[in-house]
């Protein structure tokens, strides 16, 4: 058999792939000539489908498709993002313009539109066929479906070129971030970081050679020193360094934010929207710019009240005259320890990555009536983890995770397919999970509260896909509204910070101990601190975003520059200078899905805590409100639009006092 044909039988299996394999160098070199030939072959079946007699076409033959190219550029994708290189790097950089010009074709088929309409309008369907049918009939009309050729040719350029900028615009922080190294020669200063930390950045120091401490763009490592170095002006060096990526190192992002403002927007006006933020949330919950930025605006008013008086509680208490932006941590979590008798070191040995891994595990079970069994398969790296998902005795998917930090893996953590759920079809999927956790050099892997959040939260997402009911892949998580898509995954976060469930979560690592009473108070006492800064910040990106997306498209870098800084400095709590660049990393709203839609998080955890003190007023582990909720709103997907499926649940509207409450606001 040839390499060939051993990938594309690879690629055939129903079972969980051989990444192994897949990921090898001698797999990656015929890769860009192998996804060329699958895409040649989809365009072919596509020409073939538009031949036929409008008279043959039925549900089932307009979703025929063969998964593999799919299947083959999200591994490829995967690869980049978890294991950065020139190689994949390149492939994608070539091959995607060829795939977004077929998507373009797709889009924008008069035919495929009208085969679409027949079938609605001919064809018996059930709810959820129709329901899929629908919503492909609306985005055609949504996105161009009345327009002359010419400007659907400007459209299709549009997509082409937004596709190449956003990646261009991700490798430039992903490449900068790998880069970038802070090198701490005042032991002094770093001596009450949390001792994982400081094996790390040290392992990262004796690997060149030289005596001191090493710190990169790991996320675990930056909150450690911005909560503990002692020294203000160390904090302050490496907070602007963090605001710098893509713009100030190696690379420079804002040529590239302009650009994809300009066709944003261009785009937008095409498609005779106002700007860009209106076509954004057209499909989604909310229901203009205009209700998103009262809510915005009312909810920051509240905010800034709470927390002034957090801030002056820590400047009294430790007599200081002002505060800066990158001393705001440090004194937080100062303040956490003198007052409030909170040790987050101490607190941290509560949360093994490993235990808490298993309390997951444990709790879908009991919940949500799924086992997660544990493969023994090797594939790119030896710290993902693969389980087999198996609910009534039956395999019905593949989970994976990648917990650990490696700078050449991007940034933060998220949920994703390779292959997404569809029961129509032959194959398992496949759903996976990142993270950047640190690993320890020696010993346990403990996680910051924060953390073990992070995990139950991507979980959740990954969940959502896992069991939608739908059998169509268009109607599970991934095609829910962008503003409700975070609903379950905030909602499973109260599983690590709610106290009923944390007495059985949190058991020491050294003394197998359940957490004592005594701190769960104290955790419960600090629940609202720094809730009103950390609402402004949420705020204030989702300000900025609707701002970049609804104003005037700025002329050229210094007029961005400038207008970001003015607005920054008009709304944030500190002032900022120019060498705040934070923009140019802001990967959600001008590379993922998040452009005019950042204000999603807030969004979603205003559903999110109204939904929690509902299930509250039972208890929180009461399976039958659980059931419920698993029933009316995880297990749906996208069958119904989100409006309708909050209301299965609550009966009524939306009510934001929950959120409030829980803020403390
Ligand atoms: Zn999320």
């Amino acid at each position: 058999m040839s390499l060939k044909e051993k990938i594309i039988k690879e690629l055939e299996k129903r079972w969980f792939p051989d990444l192994k394999f897949l990921f090898s160098e001698e797999v990656l070199k015929i890769i860009p000539d192998l996804l060329v030939e699958l895409l040649k072959k989809e365009e072919d079946e596509f020409e073939k489908l538009l031949e036929e007699k409008i008279e043959n076409i039925t549900f089932k033959k307009l979703r025929e498709t063969d998964e593999k190219l799919d299947y083959l550029f999200a591994l490829i994708w995967h690869l980049d993002s978890v294991n950065k290189s020139d190689i994949t790097e390149k492939i994608i950089e070539d091959f995607e313009p060829k795939l977004v010009e077929f998507w373009n074709k797709q889009a924008y088929s008069e035919k495929l539109y009208k085969m679409h309409v027949y079938v609605r309008d001919n064809e018996e369907l059930d709810q959820e066929q129709k329901r899929i049918i629908d919503k492909a009939i609306k985005s055609f009309e949504r996105n161009w479906i009345a327009l002359e050729k010419e400007k659907q040719d400007q459209l299709k350029k549009i997509n082409k070129d937004l596709a190449k900028l956003s990646n261009d615009f991700s490798n430039n922080i992903v490449k900068d971030e790998a880069d970038y190294e802070l090198v701490i020669t005042d032991k002094e200063s770093v001596k009450d970081l949390p001792k994982d930390v400081l094996d790390w950045a040290r392992k990262l120091a004796e690997e060149k050679d030289i005596d001191w401490y090493i710190f990169t763009a790991d996320p675990t490592g930056y909150i450690a020193l911005m909560e503990y170095c002692t020294d203000s002006n160390i904090r302050k060096k490496f907070s602007e360094d963090w605001n710098k990526f893509a713009s100030k190192w190696k690379f420079d992002n804002r040529e590239i934010i302009l650009e994809i403002l300009r066709l944003k927007d261009k785009k937008a006006k095409i498609l005779w929207f106002k700007n860009f933020a209106e076509l954004s949330i057209d499909p989604k919950m909310a229901e203009s710019p205009e209700q998103v930025l009262d809510l915005i605006w009312w909810i920051s008013d509240k905010a800034r009240k709470k927390w002034l008086s957090d801030l002056e509680e820590i400047k009294n208490y430790y007599n200081l005259d002002s505060i800066e932006a990158h001393d705001v941590a440090f004194y937080s979590r100062k303040l956490k320890e003198d007052k409030y008798d909170l040790d987050e070191k101490e607190l941290k040995k509560y949360f093994e990555y490993e235990k808490v891994l298993e309390y997951l595990f444990n709790h879908v079970q009991s919940f949500y009536w799924i086992d997660l069994k544990e493969l023994d398969i090797k594939t790119y790296n030896d710290e993902v983890r693969i389980f087999e998902v198996v609910k009534d005795w039956k395999l019905i998917s593949y989970y994976f995770i990648d917990p650990f930090y490696r700078k050449e893996k991007r940034s933060w953590a998220w949920a994703n397919n390779l292959r997404a759920k569809d029961l129509d079809k032959w194959f398992l999927p496949v759903v996976l999970n990142v993270c950047n956790f640190l690993k320890s050099e020696n010993g346990k892997n403990l996680i910051s509260m924060r953390d073990a959040e992070t995990l139950f939260h991507e979980f959740w997402h990954a969940l959502h896909e896992i069991l939608s009911e739908s059998k169509y892949s268009e109607l599970s998580w991934f095609h829910v509204e962008w503003d409700f898509v975070e609903l379950p995954s905030q909602i499973n976060e109260n599983w690590v910070n709610s106290e009923e469930s944390l007495k059985k979560l949190a058991v020491h690592s050294e003394t197998w101990k359940n957490i004592s009473d005594e701190l769960i108070e104290k955790l419960e006492n600090l629940k609202t601190f720094n809730s009103g800064i950390q609402t402004l910040r949420q705020n204030e990106f989702a300000l900025m975003d609707m701002m970049l997306y609804s104003d005037n498209v700025p002329k050229n870098v210094s007029e961005l520059d400038k207008k970001i800084l003015d607005f920054v400095n008009d709304n944030w709590l500190f002032k900022r200078d120019e060498s705040y660049k934070m923009y140019c990393s802001f990967g959600h709203i001008f590379w993922w899905g998040y452009a005019a839609g950042y204000y999603s998080y807030m969004w979603a955890e205003l559903l999110e805590a109204d939904v929690f003190e509902r299930i509250m007023q039972m208890w929180m582990f009461d399976s039958k409100t659980w059931k419920k909720f698993v029933n009316t709103i995880l297990w749906q997907g996208t069958r119904k639009p989100a409006n309708e499926l909050f209301r299965d649940f609550m009966w009524r509207d939306l009510d934001n006092s929950a959120f409030m409450k829980r803020k403390g606001l």
